[in-house]
């Protein structure tokens, strides 16, 4: 059988465990190898405070051991706007036409999901993976041009390994109130951030003093 592949982007700046969660029950569910994808951030964004290599080194750190997920350098090393239909376009070149590919998005990005760098071709290169929280409270926004296609793109997630792309999917995951910026803020507070994020990314944090001095981003 071909095996299924799904990307996972963000900052990443630093990982922390919500991301690392998210990735394996992405895996486990699906039954797939998971890309985490560390993002550039467009110049008139405010930028990461660890640098495109410390973000990805400290996802390296964060994955060790885990066979089935991979950190994949591949939008920090391509110039210009960093799109996921390009990213798509590149691994279902790799990959082959007949691998199922899954994009993940969290259900706040999917809402606006139409207003995407040509959202439509992303359909013809992969599967997009909508991931929610537990419980109807956080019930699935289709985007208004998608809502016309709901009935034919939606699908149970045991379809996305039947076919190479098209389709929509919901994973309910397990909600853990982590973010990046709590993270650097606390630790710029000069708290600790063990137990919010892999032993070995806090170790490298400290040595290098990253987020120390610099206030949080946002
Ligand atoms: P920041 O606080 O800097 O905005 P973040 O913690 O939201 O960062 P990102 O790198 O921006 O992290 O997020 C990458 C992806 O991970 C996004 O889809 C985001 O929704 C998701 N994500 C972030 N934190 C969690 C979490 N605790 N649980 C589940 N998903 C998360």
């Amino acid at each position: 059988m071909t095996r299924l592949n799904a990307i996972f982007g963000g900052t990443f700046d630093p990982v922390h465990l919500g991301h690392l969660r998210v990735a394996l029950e992405i895996s486990e569910a699906l039954d797939a190898d998971v890309r985490l994808l560390p993002a550039p951030v467009p110049p008139h964004r405010p930028q990461p405070l660890a640098s495109a290599e410390q973000r990805m080194a400290m996802l390296e750190l964060g994955l060790a051991g885990c066979a089935r997920l991979h950190a994949d350098d591949r939008e920090l090393r391509r110039d210009g706007p960093s799109y996921s239909v390009d990213t798509l376009a590149e691994l279902r070149a790799e990959l082959g036409v007949d691998a199922p590919l899954v994009l993940c998005v969290g259900a706040d990005a999917f809402a606006g999901f139409a207003s995407w760098h040509r959202y439509e071709h992303i359909f013809e290169l992969s599967h997009v993976l909508v991931l929610t929280r537990p419980g109807a409270a956080d019930r699935v926004a289709w985007p208004e041009p998608l809502r016309a296609q709901a009935v034919a793109r939606r699908g149970a997630l045991a379809q996305l390994s039947e076919s190479p792309a098209g389709r929509i999917a919901e994973l309910a995951v397990t909600p853990l109130a982590i973010s990046a910026t709590a993270v650097r803020t606390l630790i710029a507070a000069g708290r600790d951030p063990r137990f919010l994020v892999p032993d070995a990314v806090a170790e490298y944090i400290g040595r290098l003093g990253l987020y120390q001095a610099a206030a949080p981003r946002d």
